[in-house]
Parts: structure tokens; sequence; C-alpha cells
């Protein structure tokens, strides 16, 4: 399959090859000609499947055809970095067209935004919070949307954002095309499917799977042993850039103080960092200033990082999805990537989930060399009882809310 098979107009096809892409991805041949014809489309796919493209291009044709200035795509993702890179893509992809695109996300200035609204532009690219700022100071018209996309669509309710999401469709037209683009599929977003899609068409990709590229290990090792041994492993092994997950926001920090220590230029990513400390420590990593960045999951999510050769799960993922996610973002469009995660005994149960997902064992290693019976070292105290666990704020099917929890959250990424 070629992408001169979709037949885009000659100013998105331009778009494509300055882009680099020489053909399409699956998610994309199975994507785009539906949506080219209008259909309202369901994808199931995880980030680093090409789905951006696979709705943008589609949006940048049809947006080629009729008015200007005045906003006809609308696209609704869970986080700031989400949305920034969704808004690259599209810019990047539309950059012979002519349309614009905006980002609306919270934690910076109303005011340019409105005044870039104001302007007129046809592609807004939305978090859910400042959107609804935006819809009750009458500073976005949505009057006229053609197109609505709903990418990382399980991110969304997993953050608490429905309700917002519901209440922003009550402004769109209801004669509208509708994507949804979602890793997962629990009952919730199945049920905010037949509600907002009429006769969806599906694609999937990989879904319960990981990219085939993604060579797996796990390293059995003692809680207080973990940082030593992750400083043998970087050491010993030959990494591009490397993303560390861990459980706790301040777990993440005090892991990135400690590979800064050990001479590693580390950064960490943290919930609760200010949007411009946020987006230097992205643009950090992503240009190679930084060679290790230590996130949360709900920090990670979202990031783009096609350079990624190897995610570690400093603390193994509480889910089998959020196993999926991180290693997401290695091993994209087409390169290799390893991810490896440090297991206690208390993991086993977590191991066998991811196993059966996978649908093969995963390979156990040891370092040879390393001293697995050392006492734990005073400096790391710190991590030698496992992390707290970690409160959901929503959990599929709704069984366990956890109070504030999904409030602050929302506050953080509005
Ligand atoms: P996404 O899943 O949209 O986050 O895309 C993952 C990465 O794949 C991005 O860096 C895209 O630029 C890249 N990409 C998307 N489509 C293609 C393609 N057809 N060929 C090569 N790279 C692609």
């Amino acid at each position: 399959m070629e992408f001169e098979n979709f037949q885009l107009h000659p100013l998105v096809a331009s778009g494509v090859k300055a882009a680099g892409y020489n053909a399409p991805t699956p998610v994309q041949v199975q994507a785009i000609p539906p949506v080219l014809h209008g259909r309202d489309v369901m994808g199931l796919a995880q980030t680093g499947t090409g789905k951006t493209a696979a709705f943008a291009l589609p949006i940048l044709h049809r947006l080629m055809q009729g008015g200007r200035r005045h906003v006809r795509a609308l696209v609704i993702a869970p986080t700031r970095e989400l949305a920034e890179q969704i808004h690259e893509a599209i810019t990047g992809l539309g950059q012979k067209t002519g349309l614009r695109s905006v980002t609306v996300y919270g934690g910076v200035a109303m005011n340019p935004q409105v005044e870039k609204l104001r302007r007129g532009v046809e592609i807004v690219v939305a978090c859910p919070g400042r959107l609804l700022d935006h819809i009750e100071h009458k500073t976005v018209d949505l009057s006229r949307i053609e197109v609505l996309v709903l990418d990382e669509a399980d991110h969304m309710f997993d953050m608490g954002f429905l309700p917002d999401i519901r209440r922003i469709l009550s402004h769109l037209p209801r004669k509208r095309q509708t994507l949804l683009f979602s890793a997962t599929m629990p009952e919730e977003i199945r049920r905010l499917a037949r509600d907002v899609m009429s006769a969806p068409v599906t694609v999937q990709v990989g879904t319960t799977a990981p990219a085939v590229t993604v060579s797996h290990a796990l390293y059995p090792v003692s809680q207080h042993l973990k940082t030593p041994l992750l400083i043998d492993l970087l050491r010993r092994t030959d990494t591009g850039s490397v993303l560390i997950f861990t459980r706790t926001k301040h777990r993440a920090k005090r892991l990135g103080e400690q590979l800064v220590k050990n001479g590693y230029r580390a950064a960490s990513l943290q919930g609760n960092l200010s949007q411009a400390r946020r987006q230097a420590a992205m643009k950090g990593f992503r240009n190679g200033t930084f060679q290790v960045m230590v996130a949360t999951d709900i920090a990670a999510r979202g990031i783009d990082v096609t350079q990624v050769s190897h995610v570690i799960n400093y603390d193994i993922p509480d889910t089998t999805d959020a196993y999926i996610h991180r290693i997401g973002r290695t091993g994209r469009a087409a390169r290799s990537g390893d991810a490896y995660t440090l297991v206690t005994g208390e993991d086993s149960d977590m191991v066998r989930a991811i196993e059966r997902i996978l649908g093969s064992p995963i390979e156990r290693r040891r370092m040879d060399g390393f001293d697995y019976s050392a006492p734990a070292p005073r400096q790391a105290m710190e991590f030698s009882r496992p992390p707290r666990p970690f409160i959901q704020p929503h959990r599929k099917g709704g069984q366990k809310k956890a109070g504030g929890t999904a409030r602050s959250l929302r506050a953080t990424f509005r």
C-alpha cells in the first residue's frame, strides 16, 4: 500500500513527503479510507502506531474544501504534551495547506489562545478543562465543527474527563464525523462510543500485545538493590534515550537525582512540575541533552519520543494496560526497543498477568558480577521499602473511586 492510493489533496500529500513517510502504517492503511469517506471510526491503537497521521491526513484533506477561518475540526486529548504533539503533527503534515491549528490547554495564559482563536483557525487541539473554560467565556465557537476526534479516550476516562467530554459534546453539532482512538476499550469507552458515534468502522492494530519490535526482560532484585542494579544495567547496556518509570512522583524525583549524582544526564518528569519546567525537561530529552528521563505513568502520558531505545520499569506498573502503554514508548514506528522491568517477589502476580497478555513468558535475567546479597546502602534507604500503593482516580467499571484524586489530577492537567 502506498500513500498515493489514498489520493490525498496534493498539498496534503506534499506534507507526507516532507515528513519522510514512505509507506502508511497498518493503522493508517485501515483508518484513512473510511475517514476519507466520512465514516465514524473507532480506532483501537496505541501511541507509536502512527494513529495521529491516520486522522490528521484525512482531516487536512477534507478541510481543503470549504470555508476557512472558523473552527471545523476539534481534537480532544488528555494531556498538554499529547495536544502539542498532535498540533505539531498537523502543522507539519499540513505545512503547505495554509490551514491553521491552535492548541488549547490549561497551565498557560488564556489570552494568547483567545487571540489565535479570534484571528480564525480551522483546527483546535484541546484538553477538556481549558476547552470548557473557552466555551464558558464564549471565546471559542464550536457550532460549525465537522469532525471531532477523541484521542487516547481510555486515558481521558482514567483521568476523570468523561463528564467534561460529555459537556463539550453538547456544544457540538449533532451532524458531524466522530473519530475515537483508544489503546484499550473499557466498558465506559464502549458506552461513550455507542452514544457519540453512528455506525462506526472499527480499526484495530496491536491492542492486546505491544509492537513486535520490543523485546522484554525481567530483572529480579530486592527492593533496596533496585537503584544499584539499575545503575549497573545502564552502565553495561548500550542505550540511546532511556525512559524509566517509577510508581510515585517522589520516587521519580529522587531517582532522577541519584542518577545525576552517578554521572547520568537525567531529568525527572512529574505531574506537579510547572508547565515551563515540563516543557524544558521534555525538550532536553528529545534533543538528547538528557539521556535518561524518569517519570510516573501520568506524567509520561502522551509522550512521543521516537528515539527511546529502552523503557525501564523501575517499579512494575499496576495494570497490564499500563505496561502496554509504557512500553509503547519504545519500538515505535518500526524501530526496535527493549523493555526491562525490575521485579521483586511481591510483583509475581502482575508479572504473570503481563505474560498472559504477551502470550509468552518473559526472560528472567541475572546480572553477572552484581552483588545481589549486599545490604541496603544508607543513601538508598528511600527505596528500601516498596512504594506506596498507587490509587487510581477511576478504576475500570467504577468500583474504586478515590475521593479527591480525580479532581486534583484534573486540576494538574487542565
Ligand atoms: P503516533 O502513533 O501518531 O504517535 O506516531 C508515532 C510516530 O510515528 C511519530 O513520530 C510519527 O511521526 C511516525 N509516523 C507516523 N506515520 C508514519 C509513517 N507512515 N511512516 C513513518 N513514520 C510514521
